[in-house]
């Protein structure tokens, strides 16, 4: 097969949302009409140890949640899908939102009983401001929901967004009797058994639909599809590839309902990997050089072997097991056969992969978060991968001053990894770390106590704004205990404001000192 195939073959996506509203039990529903499990419900409590295990740590484990991105691979209809998993719990990573980076679109699973939950909020704003093509699963209609036509226009106005729903549900919970399928033009009947029966419309005046027929929750739905039909959107795929307008499924991951046919479509419509930029230009997936970048490094995914794991997505190009490519960072030639490589899927060890698939490298200890690895001669980087704005900030010492060997190790390992943002007091050198979530400080305060053995003492300070400084602007009897000065990680000068009021108290008082925001959102 040629590459051009291969990348056609190829759907990458992460499935965000809201913890509870039923991520895990869709992916399952995927994976099993995937055939890669026998039966639904073993993606989480599986211990064989396969990659699609997520719960690598104690710490996920106390908590309940699934702290770390995954990534599972099946085969469907000639397809090969690729899910990366993305913690659904309210205090997102940075981890999370480097996640996009690597996927082609995604799925956004709504729990309609509820809507849009604040905490996700962030999340799928950041998928429209980046322009990822969004679908929308509303899952649980097989509970008492809210409203669709009120579901779709919260996901409107909060997303701005248009919403196209590709099927329409006829009542919810104990009297949910269907979708209107919009696109194959028949009623879904949602049967007692869990099955489904597909009656395209025309046959619905059949006497043996009688009953039916005359249901208020099916005349209504009927006429709300007529109303669409009418005056709502229209669809258009190049809007949902543009990430203007969100395909709206209505279902049920659990019964499941509407499982398939939100998965036959989304296939379909999904965007296969495209060109990405880089410092050198654009860089078709089909280049026969191989590319690809790191957006996510995992340490101890294996208790017994203190492996670090480089996830990479490839851009272009064919990734073979004992290939040699170049780290355009450092220039230095990689040979990849010295390193086990896998992908997530039941096969094993992969021979090959192409443009979309996320591969996993043993690293030892030489990338970086954002690195860009290439078979190119002329090797070039992929865009910088986003960074978010810490809104936490902590200050950080060791309790034992005498391992401060194992302290400094143990930061420069994980702030590299990309688990927690550094940032370096003037004159004291004393630590700040900043993060976007709490959890992300107890993984960090974990972690260096289990892979460098170090105790580590976080002391709160509180939000912050940061503003980095030109290095010639910086003079510091300017700043005092609202702002204070530091530097980052690679020495450039930033302030932290205590908040609002103190920034702007500044920018009015010193405004021939440039204030440079390098999160912001264009
Ligand atoms: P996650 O936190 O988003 O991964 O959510 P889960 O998939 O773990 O689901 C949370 C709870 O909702 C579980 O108890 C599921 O059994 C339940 N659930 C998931 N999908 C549905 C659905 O379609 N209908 C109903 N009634 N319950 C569901």
């Amino acid at each position: 097969m040629s590459i051009q195939e291969e990348v056609q073959k190829r759907k990458t996506f992460a499935i965000i949302s809201h913890p509870d509203a039923g991520k895990t039990t869709l992916t399952e529903t995927m994976l099993l009409f995937g055939n890669l499990i026998r039966e639904a419900g073993t993606v989480k409590g599986k211990k064989s140890g396969k990659f699609a295990t997520s719960d690598w740590m104690e710490i996920e484990k106390q908590r309940g949640i699934s702290v770390t991105s995954s990534v599972m691979n099946f085969p469907y209809e000639g397809y090969e899908v690729n899910i990366l998993d993305t913690p659904g719990h309210e205090d997102f990573s940075e981890d999370t939102y480097r996640t996009l980076t690597a996927v082609d679109s995604v799925v956004m699973v709504i729990d309609s009983t509820k809507g849009i939950e604040a905490q996700t909020k962030k999340l799928f704003k950041v998928c429209r401001m980046r322009g990822i093509p969004i679908f929308t699963f509303f899952n649980k209609v097989d509970r008492e929901g809210r409203e669709p036509l009120d579901l779709m226009e919260e996901i409107e106005e909060v997303l701005e967004i248009e919403t196209y729903p590709m099927n329409y549900p006829a009542g919810m919970g104990k009297r949910f009797l269907g979708t209107f399928d919009r696109q194959s033009n028949e009623f879904v009947r949602y049967l007692q058994n869990g099955q489904e029966e597909r009656v395209p419309y025309d046959e619905l005046e059949a006497d043996e639909y009688a009953e039916l027929r005359q249901q208020e929750e099916f005349q209504m739905a009927q006429d709300e599809v007529a109303l669409l039909d009418e005056a709502g959107e229209s669809f258009s795929l190049d809007a949902v590839l543009a990430g203007e307008q969100t395909p709206v499924f209505f279902g049920s991951a659990l019964a499941p309902f509407g499982v398939e046919t939100f998965l036959d479509s989304f296939i379909e419509m999904a965007p296969a990997p495209g060109s990405r930029q880089t410092t050198e230009g654009v860089v078709e997936p089909t280049e026969e050089d191989f590319s690809g970048f790191i957006f996510k490094i995992q340490a101890n995914m294996n208790p017994n072997h203190r492996d670090r794991i480089a996830f990479v997505r490839i851009c272009s190009g064919k990734f073979t097991r004992d290939m040699s490519v170049k780290l355009s960072r450092t220039g230095k030639t990689i040979n990849l056969s010295q390193s086990q490589q896998f992908v997530a899927s039941q096969r094993g060890t992969i021979q090959e992969a192409y443009a979309g698939d996320i591969i996993g490298i043993y690293d030892p200890n030489v990338y970086h978060i954002g690195d860009t690895i290439t078979e190119s001669k002329t090797p070039f980087e992929f865009d910088e991968l986003p960074q978010f704005p810490p809104e936490l900030y902590k200050t950080v010492t060791a309790k034992n001053v005498m391992k401060s060997k194992q302290f400094y190790k143990g930061i420069e390992q994980l702030v590299q990894e990309g688990a927690i943002q550094l940032f370096k007091k003037f004159h004291t050198e004393s630590f700040i770390v900043g993060a976007v979530g709490q959890l992300q400080f107890d993984v960090f305060q974990y972690r260096m106590k289990n892979e460098y053995n170090s105790d580590v003492m976080l002391e709160d300070i509180g939000e912050r704004i940061p503003r980095w400084l030109k290095p010639e602007q910086v003079d510091e009897s300017i700043f005092d205990s609202r702002s204070t000065l530091v530097r980052d990680r690679e020495d450039n000068p930033v302030v932290l404001f205590k908040n609002e009021f103190s920034l702007n108290l500044f920018k009015d008082r010193h405004p021939e000192v440039d204030l440079i925001d390098l999160y912001e959102v264009n």
